[in-house]
């Protein structure tokens, strides 16, 4: 009998339980479903390296990837009767669409339905204190990641053999567009450019990286969030292949991923609301959120990271954390704006790490203390781009100043030679601003 293995943030061969467990019951047949509810949904650049990553993994399947369009529901149940399928296999899914939808599939299908696995080293939820209720704050949850542990990776059974009728025409040809009409340059898709960028990482970087993670003016970390969203990757390769410098606190950064993704299975709401909520006034103007969102705020950092978005469909994460905070504690807009912006314009959006980075930022998340930390965006750029790199790669218009001239061009003569706009805000103000409305409700608390 052939067994389905419904491929979702799962699209790889190697290291994969579900692809394993499906084997052990006959030929298994791969199948992608492209779900209109999130397709539709999705900008340029998601569609664009969804459709990429599923080429890729049509090769990586010998072609024996059947890709159909639809409800999931209606389609699996089609291909279960064509292909007499006496089990479906995936790997476990927490996001809250994700266990809407696969609870109403598996209501639907009437056959084995059998879970093996998940986009994380540790499945979201499992992890809990003593009492069995969840974790709040990172460091405990994270000792407890690690004290829990994970398999090793899961090898593919030898003699594996695979069914499948591929990708239509008509679809082959939707993922070609969409791979067209990518406005920004893809990385290599698939598990080929994956482990090219893993096995350069480690050669490369990965010793410094404790000390140089937090530098967007150096290729320091490893950029394969793009992969981990897709499960291109699983994270337990990652952990299996970690030695030496650098390796615990590449591990962390994972573990950070992980416990969003925690949060998130317990808290579904905070995919859009406060965790924590402040109980302060918000503004919303749309003039300054586009200022924000084409990198017009003449901050060079911020401006910087937000047309490395524009430009790239990747951002650094110490200029992620620098632009969500100039967003929230500097223009006092309400986090889920520029989350649903980040989204929109990630390679690697991913609901969990979004929503709880922009919340960590905002002073709305899991974290307990700095509600009240507004981040500079001058000294965070002199600290973290030294010579200025960064803002003069992104920033053409302050390319003719030198150094660490570049984050304050209204400090320089020339400053504004180049056409680079004037500060739209005043950060001193608006960090007493920030603080008086968060000083104001924690009085009314
Ligand atoms: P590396 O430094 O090489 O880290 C390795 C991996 O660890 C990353 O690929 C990622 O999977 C994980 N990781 C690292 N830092 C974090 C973190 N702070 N939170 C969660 N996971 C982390 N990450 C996403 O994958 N998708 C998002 O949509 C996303 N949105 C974010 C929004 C904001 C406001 C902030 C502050 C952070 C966000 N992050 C998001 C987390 C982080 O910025 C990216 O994971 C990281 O920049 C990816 O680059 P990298 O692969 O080179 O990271």
């Amino acid at each position: 009998m052939t067994a389905l293995l419904w491929l979702r943030r799962d699209l790889r061969r190697a290291d994969h339980p579900a692809l394993v467990a499906a084997a052990e019951h006959g030929p298994v047949h791969p199948v992608f479903v492209l779900d209109p509810r999130l397709w539709d949904s999705a900008g340029l650049i998601r569609r664009g390296w969804l459709a990429a990553t599923l080429l890729a993994l049509r090769d990586s399947f010998e072609g024996h990837l059947t890709m159909r369009v639809g409800d999931p529901v209606w389609v699996l149940g089609e291909l279960a009767d064509q292909t007499r399928a006496d089990s479906v296999h995936l790997s476990t899914e927490t996001t809250p669409y994700g266990q809407v939808r696969d609870a109403r599939v598996r209501a639907a299908l009437g056959i084995d339905w059998v879970e093996t696995g998940s986009p994380y080293a540790v499945t979201p939820g499992r992890i809990r204190k003593p009492d069995g209720s969840p974790y709040a704050v990172f460091t405990p949850w994270a000792r407890a990641w690690r004290e829990h542990g994970w398999r090793a990776p899961a090898v593919e059974p030898a003699g594996l053999r695979l069914a499948g009728d591929g990708i239509p025409d008509d679809l082959e040809e939707l993922l070609h567009t969409a791979v067209r009409e990518c406005p920004v340059e893809l990385p290599e898709a698939g598990e080929t450019g994956a482990l090219r960028r893993w096995e350069s990482f480690r050669e490369h970087a990965l010793p410094r990286y404790a000390d140089r993670r937090n530098r967007p003016d150096l290729d320091a970390t490893s950029a394969l969030s793009p992969y981990l969203k897709y499960g291109v990757l699983h994270p337990r390769t990652l952990l299996a292949d970690l030695h030496g410098p650098g390796s615990e606190r590449f591990a962390t950064e994972l573990a950070w991923r992980e416990f969003y993704a925690d949060v998130l299975f317990h808290q579904p709401d905070s995919a859009w609301t406060d965790l924590r909520p402040l109980g302060i006034g918000y503004d919303e103007s749309a003039e300054d959120f586009a200022a924000w969102a084409e990198g017009r705020t003449g901050y060079p950092i911020v401006d910087a990271g937000m047309r490395q978005l524009a430009g790239t469909g990747w951002m650094h994460n110490r200029v992620r954390m620098i632009v969500a905070s100039f967003l929230t504690k500097d223009l006092h807009q309400w986090w889920p704006a520029g989350a649903r912006y980040f989204l929109d314009h990630l390679l690697d959006g991913d609901l969990a790490s979004n929503s709880h980075g922009w919340q960590w930022t905002a002073g709305t998340g899991t974290d307990a203390a700095p509600y009240f930390r507004v981040f500079n965006p001058v000294l965070q750029g002199e600290r973290f781009d030294p010579r200025g790199d960064y803002v003069r790669r992104w920033v053409p218009e302050l390319a003719h100043l030198p150094g660490k001239k570049a984050h304050t061009p209204w400090d320089q003569p020339d400053g504004y030679a180049h056409g680079y706009p004037e500060r739209i805000v005043d950060h001193h103000e608006e960090r007493r601003e920030a603080l008086a409305r968060l000083g104001a409700t924690k009085e009314n608390r």
